[in-house]
């Protein structure tokens, strides 16, 4: 990226001290004092642990050509760069974000969800990288500092940015997008992710179609057509979007007409009578891909081109990956995150594998899920008795659940174990699985059943 400073202060009202700077051009923005570059600005943000401010001498060392300042605190001595002074740094990057994104103005796609948006994204830009010059959120940066230097980083000569908005709680969305400007939005699903913050799946809902607050009028809005709650909510919204319904059913604008998963792909026919394949798992991999689908129909892209890309999407790790294990086993690692929804996706694409005699799911808490957790989890573990699976490991407190449960709605207590150390289950699984298994492994990042994961691997 290229700005020059004076661009920078006026785009975010700021005052300079000393009062009078050279054109000086910024090529970078961070608010790492530990990444900084040469020549770029820096971004003092204020943590819960942690003060950028304090590290300003470092990053005038390795060479930053101006920072951002917090009006209210006081500046050291040894200042030799030029200091923009702000009420409130966050709000000073989210602005420059702004500006940046309508200078470079590409097409902008929002996505959001309970679950799959970062995987949506992927397959979104996947398929659009055959096509356009794309940007993308790397990894999970989709929060209100991510947002905004995910847009910051983007190159001049951007033609679609593809934006991950996450959230915890009501208002995040609306200030995302509203930095953003999406000109598509798309709303995966509506989960139980965050109930213990927002009460109810309505809410829920509601908090992700936030993201309408900054779409461009008569944008596309691409929503999932499984979810009764968008429906609903979309009924009370009067709006001039362009609304497309995707989803598993008929009653949708696009949903998939015929699903064949196969060990390294899934393949399916869409609604239009195209047929395609991703190489993911599960059917709810099919509705992401639908979408990414989707909006490279709206943008133009062609479909031999679309094709093209979700057949070699440039994915981000440790959502629902499939590998084998040091003694054969196969492994669908999935140990990224969980949530109820996520959860029963996986337990559900686990038992679609007919050709393993040994289905084995290692489960773990999902965090997050308030008053209900107890009632999620216990949930699950009927669902690991109904689908009638041959192993269940699990750990954790609420994991513990998940195994009381399966045993008390019919699964055998000799195919239950529960292990508090998460150290003990590889070793263990290692003598309970041969080549003729399948493991799942999953629960909310905080498990760490990545862990589990390398020991099976390496
Ligand atoms: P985060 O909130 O952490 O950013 P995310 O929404 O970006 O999560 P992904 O990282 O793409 O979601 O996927 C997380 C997990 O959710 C995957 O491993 C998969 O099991 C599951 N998942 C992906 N897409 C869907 C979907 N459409 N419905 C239900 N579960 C899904
Ligand atoms: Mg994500």
């Amino acid at each position: 990226m290229k700005l020059k400073l004076r661009e920078v202060i006026q785009a975010i009202s700021g005052t300079v001290v000393p009062a009078r700077v050279s054109d000086e051009s910024i090529y970078g923005i961070s608010t790492d004092s530990r990444k900084i570059g040469q020549g770029e600005l820096f971004i003092p943000l204020v943590g819960e642990q942690y003060d950028g401010h304090d590290y300003i001498i470092n990053v005038i060392q390795k060479g930053a050509v101006a920072s951002l300042w917090n009006r209210s605190k006081s500046i050291p001595e040894g200042i030799t760069i030029p200091l923009i002074l702000v009420e409130d740094t966050l709000k000073a990057l989210q602005e420059l974000a702004r500006y940046y994104r309508n200078k470079v103005n590409p097409k902008v796609v929002g996505v959001t969800g309970s679950n799959g948006k970062t995987t949506t994204k992927d397959l979104i830009a996947s398929v659009l990288s055959t096509h356009y010059r794309v940007h993308k959120t790397k990894g999970n940066y989709n929060n209100h500092i991510g947002v905004p230097l995910t847009l910051l980083n983007m190159p001049e000569d951007t033609e679609v940015a593809v934006i991950e908005m996450g959230m915890n709680n009501r208002g995040e969305i609306e200030i995302l997008t509203q930095i953003a400007y999406p000109d598509l939005a798309v709303i995966t699903n509506i989960g139980e992710s965050h109930l213990e913050f927002l009460k109810t799946r309505e809410n829920i809902a509601a908090a992700k179609l936030e993201i309408t607050k900054g779409l461009k009028e008569n944008g596309i809005l691409i929503l999932n057509g499984d979810e009764p709650l968008l429906r609903t909510a979309m009924e009370k919204l009067d709006s001039s979007y362009h609304v497309i319904w995707v989803g598993s059913e008929t009653g949708n604008d696009r949903f998939p007409i015929e699903i064949r998963q196969n060990l390294n792909d899934v393949q399916f026919r869409h609604s239009s009578g195209e047929e395609y394949s991703l190489p993911l798992l599960g059917v709810h991999n099919v509705i992401n891909g639908l979408m990414a689908i989707e909006v490279g129909i709206q943008l133009g892209v062609p479909l031999s081109k679309i094709k093209e890309g979700l057949k070699h999407p440039d994915l981000t790790s440790m959502r629902l990956e499939k590998t084998i294990t040091k003694n054969g086993s196969t492994l669908i690692n999935d140990a990224y995150n969980a949530s109820p929804t996520s959860m029963r996706a996986s337990l559900q694409i686990l038992t679609t594998f007919r050709q393993y005699q040994k289905r084995i799911a290692i489960l773990g808490d999902m965090f997050e899920l308030g008053e209900q957790a107890e009632y999620y989890h216990q949930e699950i573990g009927q669902l690991c008795a109904s689908l009638k699976l041959d192993l269940l490991v699990t750990t954790g407190q609420l994991g513990r659940l998940i195994a009381s449960s399966a045993i008390e709605h019919g699964m055998e207590k000799r195919h239950v174990y529960h292990f508090e150390n998460v150290d003990e289950i590889a070793p263990f699984i290692n003598q309970h699985s041969d080549p003729d298994s399948i493991i799942l492994v999953k629960a909310s990042r905080g498990m760490h059943l990545e862990r589990v994961v390398q020991q099976l691997l390496s």
